[in-house]
Protein backbone atom coordinates (compact mmCIF):
# COMPACT_ATOMS: atom_id res chain seq x y z
CA UNK A 1 0.00 0.00 0.00
CA UNK A 2 1.29 3.43 -0.70
CA UNK A 3 1.78 5.53 1.85
CA UNK A 4 -0.01 9.04 2.39
CA UNK A 5 1.63 12.54 1.08
CA UNK A 6 1.65 15.32 2.50
CA UNK A 7 3.13 18.43 0.76
CA UNK A 8 3.24 21.68 1.92
CA UNK A 9 2.97 24.74 -0.57
CA UNK A 10 4.22 27.91 1.15
CA UNK A 11 4.11 29.86 -1.79
CA UNK A 12 5.67 33.11 -1.69
CA UNK A 13 5.94 33.03 1.97
CA UNK A 14 8.72 31.31 4.62
CA UNK A 15 12.21 33.42 3.68
CA UNK A 16 15.44 31.49 5.02
CA UNK A 17 15.16 32.55 8.66
CA UNK A 18 11.78 32.04 9.02
CA UNK A 19 12.18 29.04 7.38
CA UNK A 20 14.76 27.66 9.84
CA UNK A 21 12.90 28.52 12.98
CA UNK A 22 9.80 26.70 11.14
CA UNK A 23 11.71 23.55 11.17
CA UNK A 24 13.03 23.39 14.65
CA UNK A 25 10.02 23.42 15.68
CA UNK A 26 8.24 21.16 13.44
CA UNK A 27 10.79 18.83 13.44
CA UNK A 28 10.76 18.80 17.58
CA UNK A 29 7.19 17.65 17.49
CA UNK A 30 7.28 15.39 14.56
CA UNK A 31 9.39 12.47 14.98
CA UNK A 32 10.20 10.13 12.18
CA UNK A 33 7.17 8.34 10.67
CA UNK A 34 7.41 5.20 8.50
CA UNK A 35 4.09 5.54 7.36
CA UNK A 36 4.17 8.86 5.77
CA UNK A 37 5.64 11.17 3.18
CA UNK A 38 5.83 14.82 4.24
CA UNK A 39 6.79 17.46 1.18
CA UNK A 40 8.02 20.87 1.56
CA UNK A 41 7.79 23.17 -1.49
CA UNK A 42 9.47 26.18 0.05
CA UNK A 43 10.05 29.46 -2.40
CA UNK A 44 13.72 28.91 -3.91
CA UNK A 45 15.80 30.95 -1.53
CA UNK A 46 14.83 28.86 1.33
CA UNK A 47 15.62 25.49 -0.41
CA UNK A 48 19.08 24.93 1.12
CA UNK A 49 17.70 25.70 4.64
CA UNK A 50 14.57 23.10 4.02
CA UNK A 51 17.34 20.65 2.61
CA UNK A 52 19.69 21.04 5.84
CA UNK A 53 17.36 21.14 8.39
CA UNK A 54 15.80 17.57 6.82
CA UNK A 55 19.29 16.15 5.63
CA UNK A 56 18.79 13.17 8.48
CA UNK A 57 14.60 12.14 7.81
CA UNK A 58 14.24 10.25 4.67
CA UNK A 59 10.81 10.54 5.41
CA UNK A 60 10.93 14.28 4.75
CA UNK A 61 12.03 15.33 0.93
CA UNK A 62 11.89 19.09 -0.33
CA UNK A 63 10.91 20.37 -3.81
CA UNK A 64 10.62 23.63 -5.72
CA UNK A 65 7.52 25.40 -6.63
CA UNK A 66 8.91 26.43 -10.48
CA UNK A 67 11.70 25.76 -12.34
CA UNK A 68 12.13 27.73 -16.30
CA UNK A 69 12.31 24.73 -18.76
CA UNK A 70 15.73 25.57 -20.74
CA UNK A 71 18.64 23.93 -18.39
CA UNK A 72 20.55 27.44 -18.43
CA UNK A 73 21.16 30.63 -19.96
CA UNK A 74 19.90 33.79 -20.16
CA UNK A 75 16.58 34.19 -18.23
CA UNK A 76 16.87 36.71 -15.84
CA UNK A 77 14.85 35.82 -12.43
CA UNK A 78 14.13 32.31 -13.69
CA UNK A 79 15.47 29.10 -11.60
CA UNK A 80 16.78 26.11 -13.48
CA UNK A 81 15.94 22.25 -12.77
CA UNK A 82 19.70 21.66 -12.72
CA UNK A 83 20.44 23.91 -10.03
CA UNK A 84 17.31 22.97 -8.02
CA UNK A 85 18.47 19.45 -8.17
CA UNK A 86 22.12 20.38 -7.24
CA UNK A 87 19.92 22.95 -3.97
CA UNK A 88 19.05 19.41 -2.58
CA UNK A 89 15.69 19.72 -4.78
CA UNK A 90 13.78 16.44 -5.51
CA UNK A 91 10.43 17.72 -6.55
CA UNK A 92 8.98 20.23 -8.50
CA UNK A 93 5.51 21.77 -8.91
CA UNK A 94 4.47 22.01 -12.44
CA UNK A 95 1.09 23.62 -13.71
CA UNK A 96 -0.24 25.16 -10.12
CA UNK A 97 -3.06 26.77 -10.63
CA UNK A 98 -1.57 30.34 -9.63
CA UNK A 99 1.24 30.11 -12.44
CA UNK A 100 -1.47 29.09 -14.86
CA UNK A 101 -3.83 31.88 -13.84
CA UNK A 102 -1.55 34.35 -12.28
CA UNK A 103 1.34 34.01 -14.13
CA UNK A 104 -0.56 32.86 -17.82
CA UNK A 105 1.68 29.65 -17.84
CA UNK A 106 0.65 27.56 -20.70
CA UNK A 107 -0.59 23.87 -21.38
CA UNK A 108 2.57 23.60 -23.56
CA UNK A 109 5.24 25.07 -21.17
CA UNK A 110 4.01 22.60 -18.38
CA UNK A 111 5.04 20.01 -21.19
CA UNK A 112 8.31 21.61 -21.24
CA UNK A 113 8.80 22.25 -18.16
CA UNK A 114 7.82 18.45 -17.31
CA UNK A 115 10.21 17.47 -19.77
CA UNK A 116 13.24 19.52 -17.52
CA UNK A 117 12.34 18.40 -14.82
CA UNK A 118 12.90 14.46 -16.23
CA UNK A 119 16.33 15.38 -17.39
CA UNK A 120 17.43 16.77 -14.10
CA UNK A 121 16.39 14.20 -11.82
CA UNK A 122 13.66 15.97 -10.28
CA UNK A 123 9.87 14.14 -9.88
CA UNK A 124 7.37 16.87 -11.10
CA UNK A 125 3.65 17.07 -9.46
CA UNK A 126 1.70 17.87 -11.69
CA UNK A 127 -1.56 20.12 -10.93
CA UNK A 128 -4.79 20.17 -12.66
CA UNK A 129 -7.97 21.71 -11.87
CA UNK A 130 -10.88 23.17 -12.84
CA UNK A 131 -12.36 27.03 -12.56
CA UNK A 132 -15.52 27.44 -11.14
CA UNK A 133 -17.37 28.53 -14.68
CA UNK A 134 -15.76 25.00 -15.94
CA UNK A 135 -17.14 23.23 -12.75
CA UNK A 136 -20.33 25.02 -13.26
CA UNK A 137 -20.91 23.97 -17.19
CA UNK A 138 -19.61 20.56 -16.41
CA UNK A 139 -16.52 20.39 -18.03
CA UNK A 140 -14.60 19.64 -14.60
CA UNK A 141 -13.14 15.96 -16.17
CA UNK A 142 -12.60 17.28 -19.77
CA UNK A 143 -10.47 20.26 -18.26
CA UNK A 144 -8.51 18.25 -16.15
CA UNK A 145 -7.68 15.34 -18.44
CA UNK A 146 -6.58 17.93 -20.88
CA UNK A 147 -4.00 19.32 -18.54
CA UNK A 148 -3.09 15.95 -17.68
CA UNK A 149 -2.23 14.85 -21.16
CA UNK A 150 -0.73 17.97 -22.20
CA UNK A 151 1.78 18.15 -19.30
CA UNK A 152 3.23 14.59 -19.83
CA UNK A 153 2.88 14.75 -23.78
CA UNK A 154 6.68 14.54 -24.06
CA UNK A 155 7.29 11.35 -21.23
CA UNK A 156 7.36 7.16 -22.01
CA UNK A 157 5.13 5.17 -19.68
CA UNK A 158 7.91 4.39 -17.18
CA UNK A 159 8.40 8.31 -16.53
CA UNK A 160 5.00 8.80 -16.30
CA UNK A 161 4.50 6.22 -13.67
CA UNK A 162 7.08 7.91 -11.41
CA UNK A 163 5.38 11.26 -11.46
CA UNK A 164 2.74 13.02 -9.04
CA UNK A 165 -0.50 14.18 -9.83
CA UNK A 166 -2.60 17.04 -7.72
CA UNK A 167 -6.00 17.82 -8.16
CA UNK A 168 -6.51 21.28 -7.05
CA UNK A 169 -9.64 23.13 -7.99
CA UNK A 170 -9.34 26.66 -9.03
CA UNK A 171 -11.68 27.55 -6.93
CA UNK A 172 -10.69 26.30 -3.65
CA UNK A 173 -7.64 26.89 -3.64
CA UNK A 174 -6.93 29.81 -0.93
CA UNK A 175 -10.50 30.48 -0.68
CA UNK A 176 -11.72 28.28 2.12
CA UNK A 177 -14.16 25.98 0.10
CA UNK A 178 -12.97 22.70 -0.67
CA UNK A 179 -14.66 19.71 -3.28
CA UNK A 180 -17.25 17.43 -0.69
CA UNK A 181 -14.83 14.04 -0.60
CA UNK A 182 -17.43 12.60 -3.01
CA UNK A 183 -16.71 15.47 -5.80
CA UNK A 184 -12.80 14.30 -4.91
CA UNK A 185 -13.35 10.91 -5.36
CA UNK A 186 -14.94 11.23 -8.92
CA UNK A 187 -12.03 13.65 -10.24
CA UNK A 188 -9.36 11.73 -8.82
CA UNK A 189 -10.92 8.22 -10.05
CA UNK A 190 -11.21 10.01 -14.16
CA UNK A 191 -7.66 10.64 -13.43
CA UNK A 192 -6.64 7.41 -12.47
CA UNK A 193 -8.17 5.99 -15.53
CA UNK A 194 -6.42 7.97 -18.02
CA UNK A 195 -3.23 7.48 -16.04
CA UNK A 196 -3.64 3.89 -16.59
CA UNK A 197 -3.29 4.39 -20.56
CA UNK A 198 -0.36 6.70 -20.29
CA UNK A 199 1.19 4.38 -17.54
CA UNK A 200 0.82 0.84 -19.46
CA UNK A 201 -1.70 -0.08 -16.41
CA UNK A 202 1.42 1.36 -13.61
CA UNK A 203 -1.51 4.27 -12.70
CA UNK A 204 -1.51 2.77 -9.50
CA UNK A 205 2.30 4.21 -8.75
CA UNK A 206 1.41 7.85 -9.21
CA UNK A 207 0.06 8.97 -6.22
CA UNK A 208 -2.74 11.53 -6.61
CA UNK A 209 -2.75 14.32 -3.99
CA UNK A 210 -5.80 16.82 -3.43
CA UNK A 211 -5.59 20.33 -2.78
CA UNK A 212 -7.72 23.26 -2.40
CA UNK A 213 -8.78 25.05 1.50
CA UNK A 214 -7.01 21.54 3.32
CA UNK A 215 -7.00 22.22 6.81
CA UNK A 216 -6.71 19.83 10.13
CA UNK A 217 -10.45 19.94 10.27
CA UNK A 218 -10.83 18.84 6.54
CA UNK A 219 -7.96 16.73 5.85
CA UNK A 220 -9.41 13.65 7.31
CA UNK A 221 -12.57 13.38 5.42
CA UNK A 222 -10.60 14.38 2.15
CA UNK A 223 -7.63 11.23 2.50
CA UNK A 224 -10.41 9.27 3.02
CA UNK A 225 -12.20 9.67 0.06
CA UNK A 226 -11.68 6.85 -3.07
CA UNK A 227 -7.93 7.70 -4.66
CA UNK A 228 -6.96 10.14 -2.55
CA UNK A 229 -3.07 9.28 -1.45
CA UNK A 230 -2.46 12.57 -0.42
CA UNK A 231 -2.93 16.20 0.54
CA UNK A 232 -1.11 19.08 -1.19
CA UNK A 233 -1.77 22.31 1.44
CA UNK A 234 -0.93 25.78 0.86
CA UNK A 235 -2.35 28.24 4.16
CA UNK A 236 -2.59 25.54 6.73
CA UNK A 237 1.13 24.70 5.93
CA UNK A 238 2.61 27.49 7.30
CA UNK A 239 2.80 27.50 11.09
CA UNK A 240 4.74 24.71 12.16
CA UNK A 241 2.41 23.36 14.85
CA UNK A 242 -0.61 23.16 12.81
CA UNK A 243 1.21 21.75 10.25
CA UNK A 244 2.51 18.55 12.40
CA UNK A 245 -0.82 18.44 13.25
CA UNK A 246 -1.91 18.11 9.70
CA UNK A 247 0.29 15.41 8.92
CA UNK A 248 -0.50 13.34 11.60
CA UNK A 249 -4.21 13.13 9.96
C1 LIG B 1 -2.04 25.36 -2.93
O1 LIG B 1 -1.42 26.41 -2.97
O2 LIG B 1 -1.66 24.40 -3.61
C2 LIG B 1 -3.21 25.28 -2.05
C3 LIG B 1 -3.95 24.21 -2.09
O3 LIG B 1 -3.46 26.36 -1.23
P1 LIG B 1 -4.52 26.41 -0.01
O4 LIG B 1 -4.34 25.16 0.79
O5 LIG B 1 -4.18 27.64 0.74
O6 LIG B 1 -5.89 26.45 -0.64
Amino acid sequence: MRHPVFAANWKMNQAPADAKAFLKQFMASYPRQQDRQVLFFPPALSVSVVVDATKDRPDIAVGVQNIHWEDAGAFTGETSAPMSRAAGARFVLVGHSERRHVFGETEEQTSLKVAAAFRAGLVPMICVGETLAQRESGDTNAVIIRQLRAALATLAPNQVANCMVAYEPVWAIGTGKTATPDDAATAHRALRLELKGLTNDREEAVPILYGGSVNRGNAGVLLAAGDVDGLLVGGASLEADGWSGLVRT
